[in-house]
């Protein structure tokens, strides 16, 4: 199981992600919570994103592609896992397949979550009460779903001309939600 989630802020990636982890027997590899480990830890990278993060911005494709990277290359080498957050530009997702095929590491399913817009910030006003995130205040809220639409959804196209996109709908329970992405996953895995 090489599975990424690919959906917008407050869509449910993180939810999703720790659930299909666990479901599948994979590692959850979440790049936003990595990043921010990395801030409250004071590592030279966290001491470098964290303008990036608080601005809900786009760290840098070089510091994003060798973490993951470094992740996935071990050790331990992790043969299957649920990516999170990543690859969130066409530039990220070019270098991660060029590092991926030659090691037969390639994602075999994208799942993308679809929530409308004002679901989206209401959850992650929501969320902004109590998750302490710098990045969950109205402004930046907006300015990280620019971001999404500006850099990241055009990937949608990319993994549907691969036919490794699942569509589904990330509105009703956590269970329900749960239960479509794994429907959705063994139909692609039988087509
Ligand atoms: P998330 O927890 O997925 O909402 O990510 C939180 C923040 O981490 C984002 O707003 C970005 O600043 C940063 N981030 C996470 N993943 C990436 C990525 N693949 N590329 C660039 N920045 C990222």
């Amino acid at each position: 199981m090489r599975a990424l989630l690919l959906a917008p802020p407050g869509a449910g990636k993180g939810t999703q992600g720790t659930r299909l982890a666990q479901a599948y027997g994979v590692p959850h590899l979440a790049t936003g919570d990595m990043l921010r480990d990395h801030v409250a830890t004071g590592t030279p990278l966290g001491i470098e994103v964290k303008a990036v993060l608080d601005a809900g911005d786009l760290v840098p494709d070089r510091l994003v592609i060798a973490m993951v990277i470094a992740a996935v290359a071990g050790p331990p080498p992790l043969d299957g896992f649920i990516l999170d957050g990543f690859p969130r530009t066409v530039a990220q997702a070019e270098a991660a397949y060029e590092w991926a095929k030659d090691r037969d590491r390639t994602f075999d399913t994208v799942v993308h979550l679809d929530v409308p817009e004002d679901e989206l910030v209401r959850r992650l006003l929501e969320r902004g009460e109590t998750s302490g995130r710098t990045d969950d205040t109205a402004e930046t809220i907006r300015h990280r779903l620019h971001r999404y639409e500006e850099s990241t959804k055009p990937l949608l196209d990319l993994y549907e001309q691969r036919g490794i996109l699942v569509e589904v709908d990330g509105t009703g329970s956590v269970e329900d939600v749960t239960r479509r992405i794994q429907d959705a996953i063994a139909a692609l895995v039988r087509r």
